[in-house]
């Protein structure tokens, strides 16, 4: 009962291999680098899906908000690869040797920044550079008509755990008491606990009844000021300082810094209809979880 995991090393990735073994799923990972139950991009492209793969799941993308990269074309285009060309080669493996289910993740700068609520249903044009690769990353994904594998998108918010992701990097500074909001903090702020992001692919997988687009965000819709105070909080901390948004520009780009000050409501309609049980559906059982030793 093998199970495929683009990306499987990082941040959601890793509690992707755990969930699924736990689940009696044994994960093989593919990634850049080496080592046991794994195997290369090249290899998948050579040789195809391992034989008894059951389900396929891409979750690889280099780090869009590493501080270390400098927003160059050439950055860009290994943010779009590490995406969309990844999932096409799993696309491709996935035609030529079906499993049963193929999930892929996206975001939900797939839909505006703006004053409406969207759900799954919502259909929406690009308005900029993340909001297209959005598009070609579920394009990606595609598989011919008649082949005869269920699959489904995750459009995930920002995934909130101790180990990876936003946390990791704004940790340190909430703890010394040196956090606070981005910009005015008005803005809304998609947010899943990372558990949850993981059930949910547990769900879509092991639930032949669920196919399509799911947006993997929690059912409480909160701005960055709200999830600032609760982070703060849970940590017994003030998270008064605000980060000006010409820094964030400054250092990271107007073009990426959007990710933290503009922000999307993303509501998970087909996630609740589908059943499913969140076990953080509010920020303050998040933060509270994340901020425990
Ligand atoms: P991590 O940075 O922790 O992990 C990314 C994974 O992608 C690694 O396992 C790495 O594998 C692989 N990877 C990185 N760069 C490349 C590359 N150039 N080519 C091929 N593979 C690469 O990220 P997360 O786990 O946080 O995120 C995973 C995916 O989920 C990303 O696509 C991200 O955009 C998306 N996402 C994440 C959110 C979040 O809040 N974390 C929110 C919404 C979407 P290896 O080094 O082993 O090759």
């Amino acid at each position: 009962n093998h199970i495929v995991i683009g990306g499987g090393t990082g941040f959601i990735g890793t509690a992707l291999v755990n969930a699924f073994k736990q689940r009696g799923f044994c994960p093989i990972i593919i990634s850049r680098m080496p080592g046991p139950f794994r195997m290369s991009w090249h290899d998948l492209e050579r040789d195809g899906l391992p034989k008894n793969t059951t389900a396929v799941v891409n979750v690889a993308g280099q780090n869009i908000l590493d501080p270390t990269q400098r927003w160059t074309p050439g950055f860009k285009q290994n943010i779009w690869n590490s995406r969309v060309e990844t999932t096409k080669l799993l696309a491709r493996a996935v035609t030529a040797c079906p499993p049963k289910v193929f999930v892929t993740i996206s975001g939900v700068a797939y839909y505006p920044p703006d004053e409406k609520e969207y759900n799954e249903e919502s259909i929406c044009n690009k308005y900029d550079f993340l909001s297209e690769l959005c598009h070609e990353w579920e394009d990606a994904a595609k598989l011919p008509k008649d082949l005869n594998v269920r699959q489904a998108i995750i459009r995930s918010g920002v995934v909130l755990g101790r180990t990876g992701g936003m946390i990791k990097q704004i940790f340190i500074p909430f703890y010394v008491g040196l956090g606070g909001p981005i910009g005015s903090g008005k803005q809304p702020m998609p947010w899943i606990h990372i558990d949850d992001i993981a059930n949910i692919f547990v769900n879509v997988v092991e639930n032949d009844n669920v196919s399509g687009i799911f947006n993997g965000v929690a059912p409480q819709v909160v701005t960055n000021k709200e999830f600032t105070d609760a982070f703060a909080s849970a940590l017994w901390r003030p998270a008064k300082i605000p980060v000006p948004e010409f820094a964030l520009a400054l250092a990271f780009n107007r073009e990426r810094a959007k990710i933290m000050t503009e922000g999307q409501k993303v509501i998970p309609k087909r996630v609740l209809e589908s059943g499913f049980k969140y076990k953080y559906p509010t920020i303050d059982l998040a933060c509270n979880d994340i901020a425990k030793w």
